[in-house]
């Protein structure tokens, strides 16, 4: 039983190239035609960030998303834009001023309604959304979730305070998505304001911005003085058109949670962004492990609405109960069936939280009590500088409801050695730049440690410190 690299890639909504890249890096060299076993398959997944599923033969069908449109039936969509920056650079405000200059926003007559996202219409017609939960932590648990919602990321950078670590990690979010970037250079109307000096800047984060000779577009704004949005708005175009984003608007909908939650008196509401497809009052959908039938459908201008088309946010009335953000929602033919997903994938969740096996970081926590959480970690790597980088980075991230332990660290590839310890502790096994030799991988497989491989420190910890986070998180 096996799966092709490309259906494999396009149930996570990668790119088949990039699969096969770290499939190549793996020691496995294969084409994106060629099929590989289920244990390759789901390393692949967790190197790529996603969670694996087990899904039956007949949820793999509305699930996967694998179903390719045919060219035809594609239409062009809005992108939808994500903002990111450091803290009080004017994410919000920049958000709110984007907001500001829909030229619908008079004439609708509608009541601003904050719903996670919105769109405007630009002077010439254009459309564009906006996903208005700032900042990378949002961007990365959606992505985390197979979510890649984001065509675009607008970077804004204060010009007074230039590049700051949530910049910084904002870039490196963006980069590891591979999602095109522009950066906004805000508060130009200071006097302390120095443009210049970040774009030098963002040169050491090899961000090479098209005023340096690059190839990533720059405009200085201020979210406050309303100075630069039209230019902004051009360059989101622009940036869009280069991408050329197409949906098919004719079939049964497929979409995204951006945002959930239990409303007084309406229940369960959830804001949708349309994947592709036509979402329609009446519909009957299956989304995360809820379902449900649309009742109705709100805009961001707080109006009812009959029908929602790819790249549109719209909150959903009529769930069953309330989905997480980044769950997707699928349109199915009848009740019976949204039913019957939704328990079969309710039953998998729980068997995924009640299991002994650690197969994953999730796993690992479940049977401990909330008092005082341990995360053990085996950390293996190339030299021993990056190594005690590592370890030292990993015991700066505990906090004081959850403490990393490292229990072991060392140089070299990871042997069977290493195994046994991790599978002891139940702890992942952390590769950096070092593979198991074949009795490790045997070794590790019987024993189902989670082995995971990085070559960026960054995202080793960022990782871990999600998977932590994620396990402090109240149980749903
Ligand atoms: P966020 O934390 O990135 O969402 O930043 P906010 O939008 O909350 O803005 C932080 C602060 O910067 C607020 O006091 C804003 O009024 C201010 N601010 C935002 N944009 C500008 C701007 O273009 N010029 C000036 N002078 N202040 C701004």
């Amino acid at each position: 039983e096996g799966i092709t690299v490309q259906e494999l890639a396009n149930r996570m909504a990668e790119k088949g190239a990039d699969l096969v890249k770290a499939l190549f890096k793996m020691g496995m060299p294969v084409t994106v035609n060629q099929t590989i076993d289920q244990d390759t398959a789901e390393l692949l997944v967790e190197e790529f960030g996603h969670r694996i599923q087990r899904v039956s033969d007949a949820d793999v069908e509305i699930d996967t998303g694998a179903d390719v449109d045919a060219d035809e039936t594609l239409k062009p969509r809005a992108p939808v834009v994500t903002i990111m920056g450091h803290v009080d650079h004017g994410k919000t405000s920049l958000l709110d001023a984007l907001r500001g200059t829909d030229v619908v926003a008079g004439e609708a007559g509608g009541i601003t309604q904050h719903i996670g996202a919105y769109q405007i219409k630009a002077k010439g017609g254009e459309i564009i959304t906006f996903l208005d939960t700032p900042g990378h932590e949002a961007f990365t648990e959606m992505r985390a979730r197979g979510a890649n919602v984001t065509d675009i990321v607008v970077l804004v950078v204060a010009a007074n305070d230039g590049l700051m670590p949530q910049t910084i990690e904002a870039i490196n979010h963006t980069k590891a998505a591979g999602v095109p970037m522009i950066v906004a250079i805000n508060k130009i109307d200071l006097d302390t304001a120095n443009p210049q000096r970040v774009r030098e800047r963002l040169l050491e984060h090899e961000v090479m911005v098209e005023e340096m000779g690059g190839e990533v577009q720059d405009v200085e704004v201020s979210a406050l003085k309303k100075i630069g949005l039209d230019t902004l708005i051009e360059k989101i175009l622009l940036q869009a058109e280069l991408l050329e984003l197409k949906a098919n608007p004719d079939r049964t909908a497929e979409g995204r949670v951006i945002e959930a939650q239990l409303d007084k008196g309406r229940g369960a509401v959830a804001t949708i962004l349309v994947g592709r497809g036509t979402l329609k009052v009446g519909d009957i959908f299956v989304v995360g492990e809820q379902s449900g039938k649309v009742r109705a459908m709100v805009n961001d201008k707080g109006q009812n609405i009959k029908e929602a088309g790819p790249s549109m946010p719209v909150e959903v009335l009529g769930l069953s109960g309330v989905p997480m953000a980044g769950d997707q929602l699928s349109v199915v033919e009848n009740e019976a069936r949204a039913r019957e997903v939704a328990a079969y994938r309710a039953e998998q969740a729980t068997k995924k939280r009640t299991t002994s096996a650690p197969t994953s970081f999730e796993h690992m926590f479940s049977a401990l009590n909330t008092t005082q959480i341990e995360y053990p970690i085996v950390v293996k790597g190339d030299v021993q500088g990056s190594v005690e980088a590592i370890v030292s980075s990993l015991n700066r991230i505990s906090t004081d409801e959850i403490k990393v332990r490292v229990l072991h660290s060392g140089v070299g590839a990871i042997t069977e050695s290493d195994v046994t310890l991790a599978a002891a502790s139940r702890a992942p096994l952390i590769g950096f730049n070092v593979r198991p030799n074949a009795k490790a991988r045997q070794l590790a497989e019987r024993d189902k440690v989670s082995l995971r491989y990085y070559d960026v420190i960054y995202d080793l910890l960022e990782e871990v410190k999600g998977e932590m986070a994620g396990q402090l998180a109240p149980e749903r």
